[in-house]
C-alpha cells in the first residue's frame, strides 16, 4: 500500500563526495569500509529495508503487541522471523568492537543503515535501536565481566536492551526517581520499583533482556546525584551465562497508544530483581547519558526518517492523483485532470520535506562522524574538537530534526487531502508515528533547554565558537565564487541571525533566566537552520565541482535546485526565530496561572 525506496545514492554522495570518509582511514574500522564494502552494505540495507521490513509497518501497526495473562508479551506476526534476519545479517553489530562480535565499521555508516530501517518500519527498528544504546553504555561504563557476559550476546541479537529511567511521578525531572536499591552481602543489588513507559520491556523476539535501571541505593543522597545504573537481565544468570530462572521483573500492562503500535511500551515492576551496579555509585546519571546520548542521534534519525518515507509516499500520490488544471494550461491533456503535481502549492510542500530532508540527512552524517573521531582517533586535541561537537549539535539533531520530521509527516498528509485522514492510504501511520520522537529521549523543549543552558556556555562557550568559525571559515573561502554565492550570501546572513541571538541570550538571559527559557526553542531551530543551510553549502559545492569535472548527472542538478530552494524559502526563517527571541520573556510570563 505505501512505497518506500532507501535513498542509496544520496548516502553515497555523502560519504564519498561531501565528506569524503576515505579521508578518515587512519581511525580504526574506516579502512574496512572501503567504497566496495560501503556500495554492498548499503545495498543489501536497502534490501532488507524494502523487502522484509516494510512489507510489515502497516500490519504490525494494524496487529500491535499484545500481553497475555501470564505477563507475557507478544509482537505482531512477521516481527521474531525479522528480528532474526536482522540479527544473522550482522546489523546490530556493524559499528559495534569486534572484539564482542561486532564488524567494528564506522557509526558514519551504520547510522545510515539505520534511516533505512526506521523509514521501513519504526517500531520494529526500536528494538534494535535500544539494544543499541544499552550496548554503547555497557562498553564505556560497564566492568569487564559486564561486558563479556552481555555485550556479544546483545551483538548477535539473542538478547535484546531496554532503558528504564521514567517512573510516575517523575519523567523529566528524574531526581525524584523513587526505584530503589539495596546492597547484598555477595555485592549484588535487589531493585525493587516500578518504570513505566519502557520501549520493549517485555516482548517475544529474544531468549533474554537486559534491563539498564536506574535506581536509587538505601542512604543515596535526595535527587538526582543520588541515581546509580544497574544491569538486571529478565531472566537470571546460570554459571554457564546461559538464561536460568525469572529474575524479579515482570510487565504489568502494554499502553495503547498514539502510534509505533509494534513496539511494546510496558510498565516494569521490579521486586527484588537481583542487578549489579554499572560504574560507579551514585553516578548513574553520568553511565546512562552515554546511552541517552546514543539514543537521541537515534531519534533525531527517526525525525528524519519518519519524513523520508512520508515524501516518498506523497510525491507518488501527487503524481497520479488528478484534479484541476495547471495554472498556466492544461498539461495532461489526454486526462480528465492533472496530476496534482503540477500545483506550485502541492510543489512548495513537496520541495520544503525534499530540502529538509537531504540537508538533515547530511546533517546526521557529519555528526556521526564526529562521533567515530571522538571514539577512535588517538589524537586527544582531535577527540575533544570532536567531542564538543557532538556535545553541541545532538540536542539541534534530535530537537529539529523530530520537531520538522513530524510537521513534514503531516505536510505530506497534506498531499493526500482528505484520502490521508483514511487509515487506507497509509500516509497517517506517519504522522502518528512521528509523533513520539519529539516527546522521548528528553521532551524537546528540554533539548532546547539543554542547548541554551548547558551546550552553549560548556567550557567557556568553546563548541559553539568552533561551530561558528568553521561556518564563517567556509563562507569566506568560498565568497568569491560566484557560482555558490547563492548558497554562500544567505548562510552567511543566517549565522548573523545566529550570533546576534546568541549575543543577545549573553547580555540578557544571565540575570533574568527565564529570556533564556523563552528563547530556547526559537533558539535551536535557529541553530538548525544554520546547520542545514552550512550542509547545502557544502553539497552545492560538491555538487558544482562534480558538474565541472563533467559528471553530467541529473541527481547533481536536482541536488542544486533543492538547496537553492532550502536557501530561498526556509533559511529566511532565521529572521522571525530572532526576532522571536530578542522579544524577551515578559509578555510570556505577564499572566497569573489561572488567567490561562
Ligand atoms: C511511547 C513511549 C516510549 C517511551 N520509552 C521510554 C523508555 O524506553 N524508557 C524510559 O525510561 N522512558 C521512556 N518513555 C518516557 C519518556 O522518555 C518521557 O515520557 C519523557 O521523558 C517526558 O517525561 P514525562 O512524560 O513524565 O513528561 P513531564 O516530565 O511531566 O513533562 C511534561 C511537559 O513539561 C515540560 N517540562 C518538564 N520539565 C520542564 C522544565 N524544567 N522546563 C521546561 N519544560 C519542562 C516537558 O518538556 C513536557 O513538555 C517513553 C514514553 C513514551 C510515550
Amino acid at each position: 500500500m505505501t512505497v518506500y525506496k532507501a535513498p542509496v545514492e544520496d548516502v553515497t554522495f555523502l560519504l564519498d563526495d561531501v565528506f569524503q570518509i576515505d579521508r578518515y582511514n587512519n581511525l580504526p574500522g574506516f579502512s574496512d569500509a572501503s567504497p566496495d564494502v560501503r556500495a554492498a552494505i548499503l545495498e543489501e540495507a536497502a534490501k532488507f529495508a524494502e523487502k522484509v521490513l516494510h512489507p510489515l509497518n502497516h500490519s504490525g501497526d494494524q496487529e500491535g503487541c499484545t500481553r497475555h495473562d501470564d505477563g507475557r508479551v507478544t509482537t505482531p506476526a512477521g516481527f521474531k522471523d525479522a528480528f532474526r534476519q536482522m540479527a544473522d545479517g550482522g546489523w546490530l553489530g556493524l559499528s559495534g568492537p569486534a572484539e564482542f562480535g561486532g564488524q567494528g565499521l564506522p557509526v558514519t555508516l551504520s547510522q545510515t543503515v539505520n534511516e533505512f530501517m526506521i523509514s521501513a518500519n519504526m517500531a520494529f527498528s526500536m528494538y534494535g535501536g535500544l539494544t543499541m544504546g544499552a550496548m554503547a553504555a555497557l562498553l564505556v561504563h560497564g566492568s569487564d565481566q559486564q561486558k563479556t557476559t552481555f555485550v556479544p550476546n546483545m551483538m548477535t541479537g539473542k538478547w535484546a536492551g531496554t532503558m528504564n529511567l521514567t517512573e510516575p511521578q517523575c519523567g523529566t525531572d528524574l531526581g525524584l526517581m523513587r526505584t530503589k536499591a539495596v546492597k547484598q552481602a555477595d555485592g549484588n543489588y535487589k531493585i525493587s520499583g516500578t518504570k513505566i513507559f519502557i520501549s520493549g520491556g517485555e516482548q517475544d523476539l529474544t531468549e533474554n533482556i537486559v534491563h539498564l535501571v536506574l535506581a536509587r541505593i538505601e542512604g543515596a543522597p535526595a535527587g538526582i546525584k543520588g541515581v546509580s545504573l544497574f544491569v538486571v537481565p529478565k531472566r537470571k544468570l546460570n554459571a554457564d551465562g546461559s538464561p536460568g530462572e525469572a529474575n524479579g521483573v515482570s510487565c504489568g500492562s502494554i499502553e495503547h497508544k498514539m502510534g509505533i503500535h509494534g513496539n511494546s511500551t510496558c510498565v516494569l515492576n521490579f521486586d527484588n530483581a537481583v542487578g549489579t551496579l554499572v560504574g560507579e555509585e551514585n553516578k548513574g546519571m553520568q553511565a546512562m547519558f552515554v546511552m541517552m546520548n546514543e539514543a537521541r542521534l537515534g531519534v533525531g534519525v527517526q525525525g528524519l526518517a519518519q519524513s523520508e518515507v512520508a515524501y516518498q509516499n506523497a510525491v507518488a500520490y501527487a503524481r497520479e492523483r488528478l484534479q484541476g488544471r495547471a495554472l498556466t494550461g492544461a498539461q495532461a491533456k489526454d486526462k480528465p485532470a492533472d496530476p496534482i503535481i503540477v500545483h506550485p502549492d502541492i510543489r512548495r510542500t513537496l520541495m520544503s520535506i525534499r530540502a529538509f530532508n537531504e540537508a538533515a540527512r547530511a546533517l546526521v552524517v557529519w555528526t556521526s562522524l564526529k562521533s567515530d573521531v571522538a571514539h577512535r582517533s588517538d589524537d586527544a586535541k582531535e577527540r575533544q574538537a570532536a567531542d564538543d561537537h557532538m556535545g553541541l549539535l545532538t540536542p539541534v539533531v534530535k530537537g529539529m530534526l523530530t520537531d520538522v520530521g513530524f510537521a513534514n509527516a503531516v505536510a505530506a498528509q497534506q498531499v493526500y487531502g482528505g484520502h490521508g485522514y483514511i487509515q487506507e492510504t497509509g500516509v497517517e501511520q506517519f504522522v502518528r508515528d512521528a509523533r513520539i520522537a519529539m516527546i522521548y529521549e528528553g521532551a524537546n523543549g528540554i533539548q532546547a533547554l539543554d542547548l541554551v543552558g548547558r551546550k552553549l556556555p560548556k567550557d567557556g562557550g568553546r563548541a559553539m565558537t568552533a561551530f561558528f568559525n568553521e561556518v564563517a571559515a567556509f563562507a569566506k573561502e568560498n565568497g568569491g565564487n560566484d557560482d555558490l554565492k547563492p548558497f554562500v550570501a544567505p548562510l552567511s546572513a543566517s549565522l548573523q541571525h545566529l550570533q546576534q541571538a546568541t549575543m543577545w541570550l549573553m547580555q540578557n538571559a544571565l540575570a533574568k533566566p527565564d529570556n533564556a527559557g523563552a528563547a530556547s526553542t526559537d533558539y535551536l531551530h535557529l541553530f538548525g537552520l544554520v546547520a542545514l543551510a552550512y550542509m547545502w553549502a557544502r553539497m552545492a559545492k560538491t555538487a558544482q565541482d562534480k558538474l565541472a569535472q563533467g559528471a553530467d548527472q541529473p541527481y547533481l542538478k536536482t541536488k542544486l535546485v533543492t538547496g537553492k530552494f532550502f536557501v530561498e524559502r526556509m533559511l529566511p526563517e532565521t529572521a522571525l526565530r530572532l526576532a522571536r527571541i530578542q522579544a524577551g520573556a515578559a509578555t510570556m510570563m505577564e499572566l497569573p496561572a489561572e488567567a490561562f
